[in-house]
């Protein structure tokens, strides 16, 4: 190799879902032209010695509330976030103003140009009267459907003949499905018996949102998986509880990815008594002991629980606290906190530096594909890259979130490993816990529109 690249990233340690070696990577054109100890002359030469080289985090679960709710969260500053702290690329819905059509889903692209400082892929949310139109949907370049077996955030569930035409219209189509699984009549039915008891305490939170509920819908969406062959995720999967209910569809050849959520791996059940709307999401924390976050981790350093997500969905502490328990919107922060929260689980032993890229880089984009291009540091990817400092350690705080939230459940918390740097494409989009003001994000079309060029 003779001629110049773009950038060259030398003497760090390069992780890759396959192996953890010393080795330089090279960038030109915004791609990864070669990985190994080249000598190649690069008109930009970063210094990695001492430092770890990573693939960009593919975050598939997040809410940024643009077009919607801004006051909430929007593109440019939930991106802000996502770049500080590793994430190059995530697929974005939001339930407050879905993308349904390919008309919908043409002005959301067109309305997010210039406001992105990460890739970005767009979901469709399913709603009842609009099954028929998945197909058109997934040819226009959605990345995957979401749909609920329970009415929520102002999505309305889908029931069982529902949720069957749904997955079938995926399957023909092979597109794929993300799943909120909470029985509606189950959740309803607590409802109405807390609210007639006047309850307004915190405590409603884990009893109207049930382990019962969570398990009965799951049952049925992987049932229905199995049935029709369509591919699914189980969203948030909260419990080991639950993640049985998906080995047993898999083993049945359902075609079935579970997702793992920071909340549901550290976050206690007990919280919400205690911290009220701050810890109001859903399904709710399940752990309640050492040994069931010990469960959790290990389902996923064991890829029972295929990838990670954040599903980001913040509000301000204010937002949170103006009304009473009922009333306060669902969702935490998390774009800010999930690579480090992951990080410091190799820094504790509880996973490898290749099950992180495994499970919050490559998995994620082979599910949603992104894959070649994102999720990996071989030739031929996008050159996003995170440089990591192994050593340095921090304590989580508020002040230092950049999402709109301002605030985090983890604050307060001792984490090791730092973000020292992210690349999108071979260019520096944040350094040092700072989002630089480049919005080069691009929009990244599923995989079904590419197949229909
Ligand atoms: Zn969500």
């Amino acid at each position: 190799m003779g001629t110049e690249v773009d950038l060259a990233v030398v003497g760090g340690t390069v992780v890759s879902s396959t192996g953890v070696g010393r080795t330089d990577v090279l960038v030109r054109d915004g791609r990864v032209a070669a990985v190994g100890p080249e000598g190649t002359p690069a008109r930009r030469t970063i210094d990695a010695h001492g430092l770890y080289v990573l693939p960009g985090m593919v975050d598939t679960h997040v809410h940024l509330m643009d077009p919607g709710p801004t006051e909430r969260e929007d593109f440019p500053t939930g991106t802000a976030a996502a770049a500080a702290r590793g994430v190059t690329t995530l697929i974005e819905h939001t339930h407050a103003h879905p993308v349904r059509t390919p008309d919908e889903l043409a002005d959301k692209v067109g309305h997010l140009r210039g406001r992105s400082r990460v890739d970005h892929g767009l979901a469709a949310h399913v709603w009842p009267d609009g099954i028929d139109g998945i197909a058109d949907a997934w040819r226009a370049g959605v990345s995957f459907f979401k749909a609920f077996t329970c009415t929520t955030h102002g999505v309305p569930g889908l029931g069982e003949t529902e949720l069957r035409r749904t997955f079938e219209a995926v399957a023909a189509v092979d597109a794929i499905c993300l799943v909120h699984c909470e029985d509606e009549e189950l959740t309803a039915s607590a409802e109405a018996a807390l609210r007639a008891a006047g309850r307004v305490d915190p405590g409603v939170v884990p009893e109207w949102r049930s382990r019962e509920a969570e398990a009965v819908a799951v049952s049925r969406v992987v049932d229905l998986a199995v049935e029709t062959r369509a591919r699914v995720t189980i969203a948030h999967v909260s419990s080991p509880a639950i993640a049985e209910l998906v080995v047993a569809g898999r083993e049945r050849g359902g075609r079935l990815s579970a997702e793992a959520c920071p909340q549901y791996l550290l976050l206690r059940e007990e919280e919400v008594l205690r911290e009220g709307a701050l810890r109001k999401f859903t399904p709710p924390a399940r752990i309640r002991d050492q040994a069931d976050e010990d469960a959790m981790w290990d389902l996923l350093r064991r890829g029972v629980l295929t990838h990670v997500a954040t599903d980001h969905a913040p509000s301000t502490r204010g937002q949170k606290l103006a009304g009473d328990i009922w009333e306060a919107p669902f969702g935490l922060p998390g774009l800010d906190t999930t690579l480090p929260v992951l990080l410091n689980a190799v820094a504790s032993g509880r996973l490898s530096w290749q099950d992180v890229v495994r499970r919050y880089a490559e998995e994620p984009a082979r599910i949603y594909g992104l894959f070649p291009r994102k999720g990996g540091l071989h030739v031929g990817a996008d050159a996003d890259l995170v440089l990591v400092d192994p050593e340095a350690s921090r304590t989580i705080r508020d002040e230092d979130v950049i999402s709109k939230a301002g605030w985090t459940p983890y604050a307060g918390r001792r984490v090791r490993g730092s973000v020292v740097a992210t690349f999108l494409r071979g260019e520096e989009i944040a350094r040092d816990g700072r989002a630089h003001d480049v919005f080069r994000g691009r929009y990244q079309p599923g995989p079904g529109a590419l197949a229909s060029v």
